[in-house]
């Protein structure tokens, strides 16, 4: 049997699942303090007998094997978990294979193995949620360096009629800091799911991630970027993005059919969690 975890800042999500990758049993709980958040982790995979466990984390994470902090999470402003030894914690319980990565690089992973991208060995996984984040499957293998990528935080062009200072903390107006959820709630004191879709505001958003689109194509030359994360929930957002998109890329490189190219998508509510199973069994055969 194998364990995932899905370690989000709101929100923990762990489940067992069997040979096949199947959910056998899934729990879900607010993220709290470490100490509160991790007997819960504990009380839940007390009662299976797992061989194997995969952690996709909220960042940023140590995942360089070579590092004295490797599986800590690093600077988060989230309470009682900068620096924390979250692997050290999950291995010292188990004493199993744990793998260790993003929440975004387990859902690269799952979608590359059965979702929008089976069959394919160069996926790219995007969530425009509170932050935006992405991880990538290139030549079959979970694309990291020293550090994992940080796909959020690349530099945007501004669009000439958005005045909006941004909201991250490091860069104000990278890509998160431009088009992540909540700058639809700093520019409007509304949610986005309130807002009606032939606001500005949708042109904007599409705007940097076309550019995001763009980039990550050149750099990485994938055969599809999978959109994720609630901003995705937009009825029209994608429409526009992939018009930018191509008019962006100008023929210069071979892309399937945009419809193809950009995608929500196919696991739902499973893409962390079965990732988090596959990267687990990777575990076991290393
Ligand atoms: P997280 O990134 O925390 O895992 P989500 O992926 O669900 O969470 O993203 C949450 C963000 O998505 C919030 O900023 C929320 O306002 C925004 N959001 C949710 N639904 C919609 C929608 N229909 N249209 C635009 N934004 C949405
Ligand atoms: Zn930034």
């Amino acid at each position: 049997m194998y364990g995932a975890i899905e370690a989000g800042g709101t929100k923990f999500v762990c489940a067992v699942g069997n040979e096949q990758f199947e959910v056998v049993k899934r729990v879900s709980f607010p993220t709290t303090t470490p100490e509160e958040t991790l007997a819960q982790v504990y009380q839940f995979f007390d009662q299976y007998n797992i061989h194997a466990i995969g952690i996709g984390s909220f960042g940023p994470i140590d995942v360089n094997p070579q590092s004295s902090t490797y599986g800590y999470i690093l600077n988060t402003p989230k309470k009682g978990w900068a620096n924390y030894n979250f692997l050290g914690a999950v291995k010292e319980r188990y004493r199993i294979p744990v793998g260790w990565t993003t929440d975004v690089n387990i859902a690269a992973l799952s979608e590359a193995d059965r979702g929008a991208g089976q069959g394919m060995n160069n996926v790219l996984y995007l969530t425009i949620g509170t932050g935006i984040g992405g991880g990538a499957v290139i030549n079959g293998q979970l694309l990291e360096g020293v550090g994992h990528p940080e796909m959020g935080h690349i530099k945007v062009q501004r669009h000439p009629n958005d005045h909006f200072q941004g909201l991250c903390p490091y860069h104000h107006d990278c890509l998160e800091g431009m088009a992540a959820g909540p700058t639809i709630d700093a520019r409007l004191n509304r949610k986005g799911a309130e807002i009606e879709q032939d606001h500005e505001v949708w042109g904007h958003l599409a705007h940097y991630l076309a550019q995001a689109m763009t980039n990550f194509s050149m750099i990485l030359r994938p055969e599809v970027i999978v959109l994720g994360g609630g901003v995705m929930k937009s009825p029209t957002l994608l429409k526009q993005v992939k018009q930018l998109t191509v008019e962006a890329l100008g023929n210069y490189i071979d892309i399937p059919d945009i419809n193809q190219y950009l995608v929500y998508p196919k696991l739902g509510d499973n893409v962390g969690i079965t990732g988090g199973f596959l990267f687990a069994a990777e575990q076991l055969e290393k």
